[in-house]
Formats: C-alpha cells, sequence, structure tokens
C-alpha cells in the first residue's frame, strides 16, 4: 500500500465515519497550496468552507498566534485577560454595532443568537413564557447541534436526531410574501444567511434582504444574519449584506475570524439586545480566550484595510467572468455566487458533484461538492490570478469530459 492508501485505511479504521472525505492526505500548507504526505501540490479552492479565507500558514496569523503561545493561552471568564477588551472593542467596531459575545464554533453562535432573541423577546418584546418563535429559512444551513438540526430541511442533517427543539418556522428562502405571513406577535427573529453556502452558494432575489431589513423593523422583530461563511472578505465586502446596503440587528461570525488557526465565533449586536445577559446565564470555557483573541485581533486588522475585500471582489469578478462563459455551454447548466464563491452545478450526465471533485483532484485541485452535481468553488483570498486561471483550466479540461 502507498503512504496515502495506509494513512486512509487506519482513519477509516478507527474513526466515526460521520465525513467522506476525498482520498488525498495534506501533510503541508502554504497559501492556496496543500501538499500531501507524498509530496504532490493541491491548489486549495474550498479554503476549510471560507475558515482559510487569509491562507494557510498566513505570516501574520501565525506569528500572532506564537507570540500568544508564549505569554498565556486561557483564563476561563472568571478572570479577564489583557486581549479580551481589545478584541471586543475592535470586532464592534468592524461591525458598526457596539457589544461582542465571543463563542467558538459557528453552532455555538448560532445557539447563543437562539437564546439571545428568546431572552429578549420574553423580556425586552413582552412575548408570553415559552411562546417565542424564530423563522428561520428552507435550505439553511447554521450548524450541528440538536437545535440547530431541529429546523434543517436536509433529511441528512436531521434524521433521527428527534425529539426536535421546537420554536421554530421554516419559510422559503427568498420569498418576502411567506415570511411576512409567517410572522405572528410572537416572533422574535429572522434568522437567515445572506447567502445559502452548503444550499449550493444561493444568491436571493435583489431586494429580498432589504425587505426582510424593512419587515423586521416594522414588526420589532430581530434581524440575525448567519454571516458565518459569507462574512470577513469572503464576497468583496466585509459582510455579505453589505452588497444589499443592510444592516442587520444581529451578526453571527465564525470560520475565518479564527484565522483557520484557532476555533473563534462571535455574536455581535447592540448593547441593548446583547443588554439581556446577567452573569451565568450563558458562556463557554473557551470563548473569548487569549489565544483566540490575539489570533481574531490580527484577522481584524486585516480586514481593516479592505484590501482583501477589495481582492476577492477583483479575482471575483474574473471568476464570475470566466464562469459565465462556461454557462453557455452544456456542460454547466448553472453558475451562482458573488466574490471569491460560487456554486457550479454540471450536467448530471458528466457525473456527480463528488465525480467531478475527484477528477479535479488528480488534476491537483481541491474542491468540495453539495447537493447532487454542485461543487463550490472559494478559494483564499490570497490566491493569485495565474493559480486561479490554472484552477479554472483544470476545471475546463475535466468538463470536456
Ligand atoms: C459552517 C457554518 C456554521 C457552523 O459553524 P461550525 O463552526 O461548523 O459549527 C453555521 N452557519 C454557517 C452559515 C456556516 O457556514
Amino acid at each position: 500500500m502507498t503512504t496515502t492508501e495506509t494513512a486512509i485505511a487506519s482513519a477509516e479504521a478507527h474513526s466515526a465515519h460521520n465525513y467522506h472525505p476525498l482520498p488525498v492526505v495534506v501533510a503541508t500548507a502554504e497559501g492556496a497550496w496543500m501538499t500531501d504526505v507524498e509530496g504532490r501540490r493541491y491548489l486549495d479552492l474550498l479554503a476549510g468552507y471560507s475558515a482559510l479565507n487569509f491562507g494557510h500558514g498566513n505570516r501574520r496569523l501565525i506569528d500572532a498566534a506564537r507570540a500568544q503561545l508564549e505569554r498565556v493561552t486561557l483564563t476561563s471568564r472568571a478572570f479577564h485577560h489583557d486581549r479580551f477588551a481589545d478584541f471586543c472593542t475592535q470586532l464592534a467596531e468592524l461591525c458598526g454595532m457596539e457589544t461582542v459575545l465571543p463563542m467558538n464554533t459557528g453552532a455555538e453562535a448560532v445557539e447563543t443568537a437562539v437564546k439571545t432573541a428568546r431572552k429578549w423577546g420574553y423580556r425586552v418584546k413582552g412575548v408570553p413564557d415559552g411562546m417565542a418563535k424564530i423563522i428561520v429559512a428552507a435550505g439553511n444551513f447554521h450548524g450541528r447541534t440538536t437545535t440547530v438540526v431541529s429546523f434543517s430541511t436536509d433529511p441528512e442533517a436531521r434524521a433521527d436526531y428527534g425529539p426536535y427543539t421546537p420554536g421554530f418556522e421554516i419559510v422559503p428562502y427568498g420569498d418576502l410574501a411567506a415570511l411576512d405571513a409567517a410572522m405572528t406577535g410572537n416572533t422574535v427573529a429572522v434568522l437567515l444567511e445572506p447567502i445559502q453556502g452548503e444550499a449550493g452558494v444561493l444568491v436571493p432575489p435583489p431586494g429580498y434582504l432589504a425587505g426582510v431589513r424593512e419587515l423586521t423593523r416594522r414588526r420589532n422583530v430581530l434581524f440575525v444574519a448567519d454571516e458565518i461563511q459569507s462574512g470577513l472578505g469572503r464576497t468583496g465586502r466585509t459582510f455579505a449584506l453589505e452588497h444589499e446596503g443592510v444592516v442587520p440587528d444581529m451578526y453571527l461570525l465564525g470560520k475565518a475570524l479564527g484565522g483557520g488557526v484557532v476555533p473563534v465565533s462571535a455574536v455581535v449586536s447592540s448593547a441593548a439586545v446583547l443588554g439581556v445577559f446577567r452573569p451565568g446565564e450563558h458562556g463557554s470555557t473557551f470563548g473569548g480566550n487569549p489565544l483566540a483573541c490575539a489570533v481574531a485581533l490580527e484577522v481584524i486588522a486585516m480586514l481593516r484595510t479592505g484590501e482583501f475585500q477589495e481582492r476577492a471582489a477583483e479575482l471575483g469578478d474574473h471568476l464570475h467572468r470566466e464562469l459565465g462563459l462556461l454557462a453557455g455551454g452544456d456542460a454547466v447548466t448553472a453558475v451562482r455566487g458573488r466574490g471569491l464563491w460560487a456554486g457550479i452545478d454540471i450536467a448530471p450526465r458528466l457525473g456527480t458533484g463528488r465525480e467531478i471533485s475527484e477528477k479535479l483532484m488528480d488534476r491537483g485541485v481541491l474542491v468540495k461538492d453539495t447537493h447532487g452535481s454542485t461543487i463550490r468553488i472559494a478559494p483564499p483570498l490570497v490566491i493569485s490570478k495565474e493559480d486561479l486561471d490554472w484552477g479554472l483550466d483544470q476545471l475546463r479540461e475535466v468538463l470536456r469530459g
């Protein structure tokens, strides 16, 4: 057996099979490139589902982490530490908001948003106890906890995990009239992805998100934007909602906030909304730890200059121009997305998304399929135009059949 085969067989023998990875065993990575245990190089067009927006081994992030590793890594929130105030202040400023509640994973940020919205509903809006409702969209992906999968419409993500958490209403994504009809006096929040990533990089119709903003404002309902995948530069802006000129009541951030180094997530909102929490009512041992804050502070500093957003916008225009040409042929049935983020529907006769991904892997390009014959492209924002073009060349070759 090759080194790769041995590593995969051993992983399969001793790990739960809740993933079906492509048969590549990565050993090292730098920028937009990964190298496997046999020395083969691959262009990373997934970027850890956008956790690696700033690339593998980003010098600034590694240096920030290393310096903090030598000082202090964890205090728990039982004590203050000297990176916490800067992290909260600077993240709130980046978001144009007031208050930050740090957690670790994206799913925890979503859970925190659910708790915040419900508590806000009871304490501030005056919803009768136990009656709070949160409206979500069909096709959503907000994480993997039991409560979060309770309002998933993906059978794979949801089946056999009941009894499910009540209190959620599901409406079609992009349908403002359906959202309006679902709202009652007990609605406390609308939770949406500004672009649905896992669903295949679905961009809602123009005006939808502004309409959601208008509707939620009028009905005194919190607009919670899950920007865990769409945020922090991916679409060419700091937040995907900016494209529509929309400011939500709450941002949920994760993935790239930890720079691909450590898990860092956060709920960012107004002092009035996050002010519903009193000591002991919510928390996390690792949330807001010094190492996480040090890395996230460097992420925030990189985003503040706007250079990564600009790069994502420019390279994204190029990417979508090239993919638009492909969509004119008979191999690609649809292309969606914004900035350096694309969902590509491949004609089923050319194979499943998985088969296309494997063919790309054989040509040194790593992507991930989603739902049937869709593949998505989300390279690190630091990718060079030449490397991106090379990756697109490989895609064109694979689509030639
Ligand atoms: C990845 C993701 C999550 C969950 O984040 P985890 O860190 O995997 O828990 C939530 N929402 C969206 C939009 C995501 O893409």
